[in-house]
Formats: C-alpha cells, sequence, structure tokens
C-alpha cells in the first residue's frame, strides 16, 4: 500500500524521456524503447563488431544492440545506468536482447555468460558493475547461466604509465585474470560489455579466457560507437 500511495505522489517516470510510466512499463517507456537505434548485428556476419577483433583476438561471434550516438537516447539511458544507480535498466535492456538472440538462434552454441569485470575501486564507489546488470538481463532472456565472477581485475603496475599504444594494450591484457578456470574449461563463453568503442577492454578479457582453456568467446554488449580515425 506504501509503494501504490509513493507511486501516487512520485510516480515512476521514463529513463529516457521523463514521462510518467504506466502500470505495465519498466523504467524505460514504450515509445523510447521502440525507437532506440538498433544494430541488428546479431543478424549480420562479419558484422562491424566482429571486425573490429580481427588480428587480434579470436572472437566466435559478436553483437551489440544498439548504436550509441552523441546526446542520444542510448547515451541517456547509459549515463542512468552507469551513475544515476538505475541498474534495473541494464537489466531491462539485457532481457529484451537475450530474448532477441535466443528467438534468432545467436545464442545457440553458448554455454554460459560471464560479464567483464570493473575494478574493485570502481565497483566499491559504484556499488554495482553495469555489465553485470546487463549481462544479468541477458541470462533471463537467454535462459543460460551467469558467471560473475569468473573474470577478475589485478591490480595495474607501472606500465601503464607508458604513452606507446603498445605499452598500454600491455598494461590492460595483464589487468584480468580468469578466477573459476576450471568451471569454464571447454565451454563457450558469452562475454557481456555494456560499450564497445576500441574494444581493447574485450580483447585483454577474451585473451585471458581462451588462455585459460575455454573452447569459445563471443561478445555481447549494450552499445557500440566506432572510433573516429
Ligand atoms: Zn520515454
Amino acid at each position: 500500500m506504501l509503494a501504490d500511495l509513493l507511486s501516487l505522489f512520485f510516480p515512476p517516470v521514463c529513463a529516457g524521456c521523463g514521462s510518467v510510466l504506466n502500470s505495465a512499463e519498466k523504467s524505460v517507456c514504450t515509445c523510447c524503447m521502440s525507437s532506440l537505434p538498433r544494430t541488428d548485428f546479431h543478424l549480420q556476419k562479419d558484422n562491424p563488431v566482429e571486425r573490429i577483433f580481427w588480428g587480434r583476438v579470436e572472437v566466435k561471434k559478436a553483437s551489440a544492440f544498439c548504436w550509441f550516438g552523441q546526446e542520444s537516447k542510448v547515451q541517456q539511458l547509459i549515463h542512468e545506468l552507469k551513475y544515476r544507480g538505475k541498474k534495473e535498466i541494464g537489466f531491462l535492456l539485457g532481457e529484451i536482447y537475450g530474448c532477441e538472440l535466443r528467438e534468432t538462434g545467436w545464442v545457440d552454441e553458448i554455454d554460459m555468460l560471464v560479464p567483464v569485470p570493473l575494478s574493485r575501486n570502481k565497483e566499491i564507489s559504484r556499488g554495482y558493475n553495469q555489465s553485470e546488470w546487463f549481462a544479468k538481463g541477458l541470462a533471463q532472456g537467454m535462459a543460460l547461466p551467469l558467471y560473475r565472477q569468473s573474470l577478475s581485475t589485478i591490480k595495474k603496475n607501472g606500465s601503464q604509465t607508458f604513452r606507446s599504444r603498445y605499452w598500454r594494450w600491455k598494461s590492460v591484457e595483464s589487468a584480468f585474470f580468469v578466477r573459476q578456470a576450471t568451471l569454464l574449461r571447454g565451454k563457450n563463453i558469452l562475454l557481456v560489455d555494456d560499450v564497445i568503442t576500441s574494444g581493447a577492454t574485450l580483447e585483454a578479457c577474451a585473451t585471458a579466457l581462451l588462455k585459460s582453456g575455454v573452447r569459445s568467446v563471443s561478445v555481447a554488449a549494450i552499445a557500440f560507437t566506432p572510433l573516429n580515425d
């Protein structure tokens, strides 16, 4: 009853446009949800997200739900998810996309989901890992298990202070390790992130997973924003 009273005076609003949500809507209104710029990369072989890993690490399949776009609705939703405590947005987007990926058969050879971890300090200050919340929704939509603590960050060493691209890459690579190698061995992993830009973090995670003996790594994210040349 208290919840009903509260929603009478403070009705829940859409995180995308601020309009009052109806009782069937959660976090994002139907209008905003249907206007999101989908990539449909899961229907496209050799799509732009798959291409960014070519020559870097073997990624079986890769896709992103939406285009990012500066000052777009997607950027707004991700901002709310990352900086305003709205983790349910991650879950909601994941659930919708997970169902789509399942219905199209994209997930057929995937055994489990693993989110890209945040550094410990960041996760403590934010209180949660936004990629993990997207992964929770995906796992629900796909009806697959989520192994949320399989990857972990390592405290970075001094190598990140080197300016060259190579050294920056090396410092990212050494920043992840696999914690549940026996559980993951021989399995097809779906690695989950929030926004894909250069793919450096995903490359480092995928490399660590493959070195630990997983069978394959695929990638899914909320949004994709290509690096400008
Ligand atoms: Zn809206």
